[in-house]
């Protein structure tokens, strides 16, 4: 679904990523671990355009992003192929970001309708039975500050889905979650992985990561330092780093 290959991205003088390469394939979890400062979200912004890089493709089902320019001048050139693929990488923040004056129903109804220009009772019979499978069923009319940060961030997930997007970007979805309201996310993440949707998946939670990955990447200050199977980077870590990383989250 999503190819990224020997990606390079600096905030001026700043190279946050130093060639990094991923592939999240079809119905595949891969998870990004790495020290604060590593580059996860920058990786994960760049890859749904929200962020330019000045080096290496990025594909979407096979198809390049098109640029213009080269390095730190480089853009997209293709307005509609950036629409569709953000639309395609449907991402989940760690700060739910649901907008605080529309109801929860509205929340996940706004962007299939109005970016996607969807019908709007279609839409809405798609939000009702998302909001049911992520458990909040019942908070269709409920505005978020009504709700406990785990059901605002089952809502977001909710929206995200609404777009019915290829692949899902989660920023360290229940980082900011006490660790009660942390499981019932979980919980939805790991269904959503059970059904095979692809996703790529930021977090510190390295017990989450070894149950919903197929592969797992672990990045040190902008590369890939190591990467494998959960099994390998949780039970066999090569890299000294990376052991020191795991023991300093353990
Ligand atoms: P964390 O685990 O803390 O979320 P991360 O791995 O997601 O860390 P990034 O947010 O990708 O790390 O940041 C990587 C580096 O890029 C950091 O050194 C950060 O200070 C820097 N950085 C991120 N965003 C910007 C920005 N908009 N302008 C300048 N520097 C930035
Ligand atoms: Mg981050």
């Amino acid at each position: 679904v999503l190819e990224i290959r020997d990606l390079h991205k600096s905030y001026g003088a700043l190279e946050v990523l130093r060639g990094v390469s991923i592939t999240a394939h079809k119905g595949n979890v891969v998870s990004l671990i790495g020290s604060s400062g590593s580059g996860k979200s920058t990786l994960l912004r760049c890859a749904n355009l929200l962020e330019d890089s000045q080096q290496g493709d990025i594909l979407f089902e096979g198809e390049p992003v098109k640029w213009k320019g080269t390095g730190a001048a480089r853009r997209p050139a293709d307005r509609n192929q950036v629409l569709r693929i953000r639309t395609n990488l449907s991402m989940v923040f760690q700060q739910f970001n649901l907008w605080a004056h529309m109801s929860i129903l509205q929340n996940v109804m706004e962007a299939p309708v109005t970016v996607l220009g969807e019908d709007r009772a279609e839409v809405e019979t798609r939000a009702r039975d998302l909001l049911e499978k992520v458990g909040i069923g019942d908070k269709c009319d409920a505005f978020p500050a009504q709700l406990s940060g785990g059901q605002q961030q089952r809502a977001a997930i909710a929206r995200a889905l609404a777009m019915q997007p290829r692949a899902l970007l989660f920023d360290e979805p229940t980082s900011a979650l006490d660790p009660e309201l942390q499981q019932e996310v979980v919980r939805v993440i790991k269904d959503l992985a059970a059904e095979h949707r692809t996703m790529i998946l930021v977090t510190h939670d390295m017990r989450l990561a070894a149950d919903v990955s197929d592969h797992v990447v672990f990045l040190h200050q902008g590369l890939i330092e190591e990467q494998g199977p959960p099994e390998a980077i949780f039970g066999t870590p090569r890299s000294e780093r990376l052991r020191q990383f795991l023991s300093a989250t353990l």
